[in-house]
Order: structure tokens, then C-alpha cells, then sequence
């Protein structure tokens, strides 16, 4: 099968996100495959960290000293080329240098808290497509930031996140997107004996980690299962995908089809 019908055949957390978060948007970006007006500059320096950080670890598997600087020019070398005039800021208090400046003290204390990067690195941005319960019914994909093998089965899931937003460790508990990963490891690697998960709260140089989770493996494909089955109701009847408004609005880049925006100006501007 080609990669777009087997991409547009698997989900993933994001896509199960975003039919909760807005039907409607779901039903742009994953059934009628609409392209967005724009792209938020959140997301953009999202991006830029993290292929900045694989590029990284990639440099030190591959047996290379990184200094700082160095982590510095690619990242403004990753800025620059990824750049386009479709970037939008929905802050108005915030300017363009505002974020890119919040990239650099975020990686820098990532930089700080981990060098010289001795973890056991045994991929980033690793893209795992799995069968959610063996009955081929649910096929899943996952992408894992980065993944660390400390041997005899024993793994780490690391997960760089951007946003403001620092989870609790209850919340850490729960995360759905987290579970996601492990089920993925458990579905693609026999050898799995204990997995802790990582996350990085890159702009609070903060990190929280579970060590040995315990999460059960079938209330999560029993819960991801039943969530699948909704979304592919529901996309039966794509009339049916109803708006939903919130704050996330601000954020979303379909406001010129989505019928809850009809004739209203998008408040994003255009980042300079
Ligand atoms: S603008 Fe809001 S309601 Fe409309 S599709 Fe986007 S997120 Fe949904």
C-alpha cells in the first residue's frame, strides 16, 4: 500500500485529539484533506526544537562532540529554511523574535541539564506503525521523539514538549498520548522487561518521568479501540462533524470553511 493511504489508514493521537477537540476540524484536515491558511508559530517553533534536538542526538551516536554554538546554528539554520509567510502569531503581546528567543533559552537549558548526552540513544523520531490488538481492525501509528535502550529490556520513552502547559504527576499518570507510545513499543519489540516515560518541558527545563509503569496493556487497547470506533462512525455521516468553538479557535487555520467563523476575520497575524 502506498505511504499517504497507509498514513491516511492509521491513527494516532493527534488525530483522535482533534476529532475530541473540534469534529469539524477533523473532518478538514482527515477527511477532505484540506490544506490550512496558515501555520502557528507555536507549532513552527514546536518543530524546530525537536528536529533540532534529533539532529542532536544524531550527531552523538554518531560518535560527534556537540558544543552549543553548534546546537545554536541549526537550530537558526532550521528557522530559517523552514520560514514561510503562512506563519502566524495569535498573541498579539508577542513578537516573532518573542518565540525565537524562547527556542534558544529552552534548548539551552536542555543543553545545560543533559550534556555531554551519554543517555543510550537507540533512535529519535522513531516512527512505529502498529496493529492495535492483532485483529488488524485498528492500525496504529506513533511517532516517539526519542527512545533509549539501557539493555536487558529495559527502555525509556522521551517526549519533548513546548507548550506552557508542565503535567502533574497524576496527569502524567493518565496521559493518553504517553500510552499510545508504550503500546506502540509493546506491539513492535519482544524485548521489552520495564519502560519508563520522559517528559521534557523544554521552556521550564523540566523534566517529569515515571520509572517501571505498571499501565495496563488492555484497558488501553480497550480504550483506544472504542475510540477508533467512534471517529469511523461518525465519519460515515462528515455532515454530522459539528463545530467546536473555544480559545483553541485562535489556533486553528480553517476559519475560511468552518461555518462557526463565517465572515469573521481570523485575530492571527502575520509573523514578521
Ligand atoms: S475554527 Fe474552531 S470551530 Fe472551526 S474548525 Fe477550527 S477549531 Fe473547529
Amino acid at each position: 500500500m502506498a505511504g499517504g493511504a497507509l498514513a491516511h489508514r492509521n491513527f494516532s493521537y493527534s488525530r483522535l485529539q482533534t476529532f475530541k477537540q473540534c469534529p469539524a476540524q477533523y473532518r478538514f484536515r482527515y477527511i477532505d484533506h484540506l490544506k490550512p491558511t496558515g501555520r502557528s508559530i507555536e507549532s513552527f517553533l514546536g518543530i524546530c526544537q525537536h528536529q533540532t534536538l534529533e539532529w542532536l542526538y544524531r550527531e552523538r551516536l554518531a560518535g560527534h562532540e556537540v558544543i552549543f554554538d553548534q546546537v545554536l546554528e541549526r537550530y537558526r539554520a532550521i528557522w530559517s529554511d523552514g520560514w514561510g509567510d503562512d506563519i502566524r502569531i495569535a498573541r498579539p503581546s508577542w513578537s516573532t523574535d518573542d518565540y525565537y528567543q524562547l527556542g534558544m533559552r529552552s534548548l539551552a537549558g536542555f543543553y545545560r541539564q543533559y550534556a555531554p548526552f551519554k543517555e543510550p540513544v537507540a533512535g529519535t523520531e522513531q516512527s512505529l506503525s502498529f496493529d492495535l490488538d492483532g485483529s488488524g481492525r485498528y492500525p496504529m501509528r506513533a511517532i516517539l521523539d526519542r527512545l533509549d535502550h539501557h539493555g536487558g529490556g529495559h527502555w525509556s520513552i522521551h517526549d519533548y514538549k513546548t507548550g506552557r502547559r508542565v503535567l502533574t504527576p497524576t496527569q502524567a499518570q493518565g496521559d493518553l498520548q504517553m500510552k499510545v507510545y508504550f503500546q506502540a513499543l509493546l506491539a513492535t519489540r519482544e524485548d521489552v522487561d520495564q519502560v519508563d516515560v520522559v517528559w521534557h518541558f523544554l521552556r521550564h527545563g523540566l523534566e517529569v518521568r515515571l520509572n517501571r509503569v505498571e499501565w495496563n496493556s488492555k484497558r488501553i487497547i480497550g480504550m483506544l479501540g472504542k475510540r477508533i470506533d467512534q471517529v469511523r462512525e461518525a465519519e460515515k455521516r462528515p455532515e454530522t462533524l459539528e463545530p467546536n468553538e473555544t480559545v483553541l479557535c485562535n489556533w486553528c487555520y480553517y476559519w475560511d470553511v468552518c461555518q462557526a467563523k463565517q465572515g469573521q476575520e481570523h485575530p492571527a497575524q502575520v509573523a514578521g
